[in-house]
């Protein structure tokens, strides 16, 4: 058997160690070489997170996924079965297989199928979805994110010892990812007794930096922080876009003996209170002793009749009673505001009677000023952080979407499209464009028209397109596309908010009497099969954002009426950029 190591870090009050599950290297070829011929079980994002959380110790006293004993324990009290507190599941979740059986071996891999550690199944259980989201989360909900997310894990959860190989591979920020073991090493040359952990998945603004400042102050120490670049909410801002506002609040703002910036690849629950008094314990693993719990910690946001699923301070309160079994306190946290007549930050207790507070909710931050092209005032956000968030999230005018045109053959896309296409170069837009069959002259060489390669042609398109989205393009695509699932994959790829459904309505009668390319013709004839409209069915959009009319209405007409919805949605600015006064306008 091959051993792992235990690093002699005792953690109070229990005096336990800090488990790190990683074998030593010269044991790691002869692991690889075994592993090599076990049944594989490829790991979900989450579960990668939660085996290197497991690996490093930061689940102390957890050291594998839950069995059992210890799930059935922290979904009713919060305890592992041996009594210390643990508050959130930690399982591997699997579908029934017959190599999911007891004494077997498993290797762990991650989405590229690197082996990532061995595991042998000394449990499997069925675990009860209902009950865990209602003793977890507090709701059956599925607006509630995890919740939702539960309902495609597997019925059975396994446990067993995990020898782990390596840790899943990260290239990003890495002189900032640190274990627990790491971190403990770096908080200890700053040579303070007292280390406050600062828990965050969004952009710092000034009035983080405030509250942080005040706590470390408060606390005579060092402050951790220590954002979570694992999992967190659906919708929010990216790590990397994140990590970079940290560093360079980290490297500008604060005291460089009073901080130190670590990232952690935790795989948050949205689980407020329990979720706080989870982040206590890890952060404890990682040498704070004081966590800062605001309002709201670890929202989900809001339920289905718009209200939070969790007190303002429920997170608090169970942090605070546990704070002494933890040997976690709570940092001094007090709610602040901005004064703009007094341009300074305060406590809102110590706010005199009458004085003028003024504050930018997250919601505005995106809709009133990144979406709208707008700087984030200095008494919100630090200038760097400001251009950081505006690089990252560029007004509408300068964000990706893709207009796609459907319809039968003949009825107007392409014509349309080239219309559009001259106009929205015209006010600005660089476009890319997709058309039916160009593409089918190099991308989809060599596909036909049976519904297979239909469906392939329009995903390889919606592919491209979801490309030059992601990276700010316009892209016009004009392909028959027959099929309302299909289209819907692309809508999906693509991502709802930037996609634009064009039916160009033109009835087959009026398709087949212009018969473009004679094509209607030969299909009449049965020279070609399964030809739409004729012998293949076109299933017209049910919600397209927008419907054409090519009998009524003229290809420039039509373009212009496109193009009208993209100014109205912010996607295209309504001036053309002339010069006005010497000056470029914007
Ligand atoms: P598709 O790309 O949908 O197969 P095309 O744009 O290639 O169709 O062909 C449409 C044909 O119909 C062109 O020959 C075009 O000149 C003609 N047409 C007539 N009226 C219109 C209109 N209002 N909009 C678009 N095309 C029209
Ligand atoms: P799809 O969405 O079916 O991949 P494309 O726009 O790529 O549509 O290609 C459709 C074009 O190919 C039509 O405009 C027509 O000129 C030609 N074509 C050839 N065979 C067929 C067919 N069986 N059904 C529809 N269009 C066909």
């Amino acid at each position: 058997m091959i051993p792992t190591t235990e690093v002699s870090i005792l953690i109070s009050p229990y005096g336990q160690k800090l488990v790190d599950l990683r074998v030593p290297a010269e044991a790691g070829d002869e692991l690889k070489a075994h592993a090599g011929h076990l049944p594989s079980l490829q790991l979900s994002e989450r579960s990668v997170c939660d085996l290197e959380l497991l690996a490093t110790g930061a689940f102390s006293p957890l050291a594998r996924f839950m069995n059992q004993a210890d799930h059935e324990r922290v979904v009713a009290d919060m305890r592992l079965a041996n009594g210390l507190i643990f508050p959130m599941p930690v399982t591997l979740p699997v579908e029934p297989d017959p190599a999911i059986r007891l004494d077997q071996e498993i290797a762990l891999r991650n989405a590229k199928n690197e082996l990532l550690a061995v595991m042998t199944i000394e449990d499997i259980y069925e675990w009860d979805r209902a009950e865990v989201a209602q003793q977890i989360f507090n709701t059956q909900s599925s607006r509630h994110p995890l919740v939702a997310e539960m309902h495609r894990w597997g019925p059975l959860n396994i446990s067993g010892r995990l020898q782990v190989l390596q840790l899943p591979r990260r290239h990003d920020f890495q002189d900032l990812r640190l274990t627990p073991a790491q971190t403990r090493a770096r908080l200890e040359t700053y040579g303070y007794q007292n280390v406050v952990a600062f828990q965050t998945r969004n952009p710092l603004h000034r009035v983080h930096e405030e509250l942080t400042k005040r706590a470390t102050k408060a606390v005579d120490g060092v402050l951790l922080l220590h954002p979570v670049v694992g999992l967190t909410k659906p919708g929010d801002v990216d790590h990397a876009t994140r990590v970079r506002t940290y560093k360079t609040l980290a490297e500008n703002y604060y005291d460089p003996d009073r901080i130190l910036l670590a990232l952690i690849p935790l795989a948050m629950r949205m689980a407020g209170p329990r979720e706080a008094l989870w982040h206590a314990l890890i952060r404890r693993n990682y040498g704070a002793n004081h966590l800062i719990v605001g309002r709201g910690h670890a929202s989900p946001g809001l339920d289905s009749t718009g209200k939070p699923f969790y007190g303002p301070y429920d997170a608090q309160e169970i942090v605070e009673k546990f704070s002494a079994e933890l040997d976690v306190r709570m940092a001094p946290f007090q709610a602040l505001a901005y004064l703009p007549d007094e341009d300074r930050y305060e406590e809102i207790p110590k706010i005199p009677a009458g004085a003028r507070t003024i504050s930018i909710s997250g919601t505005q931050v995106r809709e009133d000023y990144l979406n709208k092209g707008r700087p984030l005032p200095d008494w919100f956000t630090r200038p760097e952080v400001a251009e950081i968030l505006a690089e990252a999230y560029p007004p509408r005018h300068r964000q990706g979407i893709c207009i796609w045109f459907t319809g039968l053959s003949g009825a107007g896309k392409s014509t349309t499209a080239e219309v559009l296409t001259d106009l929205l170069m015209e006010h600005g837009r660089q476009v890319t464009v997709l058309d039916g069959d160009v593409v089918r002259t190099h991308l989809s060489k060599g596909l036909g028209f049976s519904k297979e390669d239909r469906d392939v042609n329009i995903r390889r398109i919606g592919f491209v397109a979801a490309e030059i989205v992601r990276h700010g393009g316009t892209v016009v695509c004009a392909a028959v596309s027959p099929y309302r699932a299909t289209r819907n994959d692309a809508r999906n790829m693509i991502g709802q908010d930037h996609f634009i459904e064009v039916f160009v309505d033109t009835p087959l009668t009026v398709c087949e009497q212009r018969d473009v390319k004679g094509m209607y013709a030969k299909a009449r004839r049965g020279q070609i099969k399964g030809f739409t409209g004729i012998d293949d069915p076109y299933e017209p959009p049910q919600h397209a954002e927008i419907t054409l009319n090519t009998v009524t209405h003229t290809p420039a007409e039509n373009a212009h009426h496109i193009l009208a919805d993209l100014i109205q949605r912010g996607f295209v600015r309504a001036h053309t950029g002339q010069q006005t006064n010497g000056k470029i306008s914007n």
